[in-house]
């Protein structure tokens, strides 16, 4: 079963992607997270993709395609693309790789939430350093460790409202054109990302559970 996740930033996509990984044994590809280790990481390509994401653009597709095919290429298990494709151009690509790895996507998930919510839900939003996860914070009485690990939270930089705000406008110019991509597939279904995340993850979870 190979899955794309999509939404709007601050959908949820990391949150469910993560909970999804474990229920039905998945691989986990977040471009966003393979963007940030690459930048972690202090290499000359880390910095000039850390200039992008931190003005809240897109990654060039050639870029992220070449660095999505190896990832894939690397594993048998079923992936959850949380992240990708955000370009119809991608999307494109991501057909014709699966198709070259004998592959397919079984399902399209869009989690759909209202945009008033976004700004609100990001300025919130704090991840563990040292386990990844993504968590939301009371901002009367921020957490500063990791409730799981003790870890070190962080907001990411591109998490700002103007980088926010800005994020949105790519989505609806950049992305919002894949949904229509993947309408007509008879694999595409939303689910409503206004609810608790316990109740997101049942929701998607029912649909994973036909078509798995
Ligand atoms: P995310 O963690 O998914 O919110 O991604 C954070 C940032 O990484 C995005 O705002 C983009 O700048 C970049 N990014 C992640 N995935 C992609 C992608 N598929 N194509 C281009 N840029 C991406």
């Amino acid at each position: 079963m190979n899955i794309v996740l999509m939404g709007c930033p601050g959908a949820g996509k990391g949150t469910q992607s993560a909970k999804l990984q474990q229920k039905f044994d998945l691989y986990h590809i977040s471009t966003g997270d393979v963007l940030r280790a690459e930048i972690a990481s202090g290499s000359e390509l880390g910095k000039k993709i850390a200039a992008i994401i931190n003005d809240g653009n897109l990654v060039p597709d050639e870029l992220m395609v070449s660095m999505l095919e190896k990832i894939v290429s690397a594993t048998d298990k079923g992936i959850i693309f949380d992240g990708f494709p955000r370009t119809v151009a991608q999307a494109e690509a991501l057909d014709a790789m699966m198709k070259r790895l004998n592959r397919e996507i079984t399902e399209v998930v869009m989690i759909d939430l209202p945009e008033s919510e976004v700004v609100s839900r990001i300025s919130s939003r704090r991840q563990c350093k040292k386990c990844g996860a993504i968590l939301h914070v009371d901002l009367n009485a921020p957490l500063t460790a990791c409730p799981a690990c003790g870890g070190e939270l962080y907001s990411r930089a591109d998490d700002t409202p103007e980088r926010v705000k800005h994020r949105l406008e790519v989505y609806h110019h950049d992305t919002l054109p894949v949904k229509n991509y993947y309408q007509n597939s008879g694999k595409y279904v939303e689910v409503n990302g206004n609810q608790s995340p316990e109740q997101v993850f049942e929701d998607i979870s029912k649909v994973l559970e036909k078509v798995k």
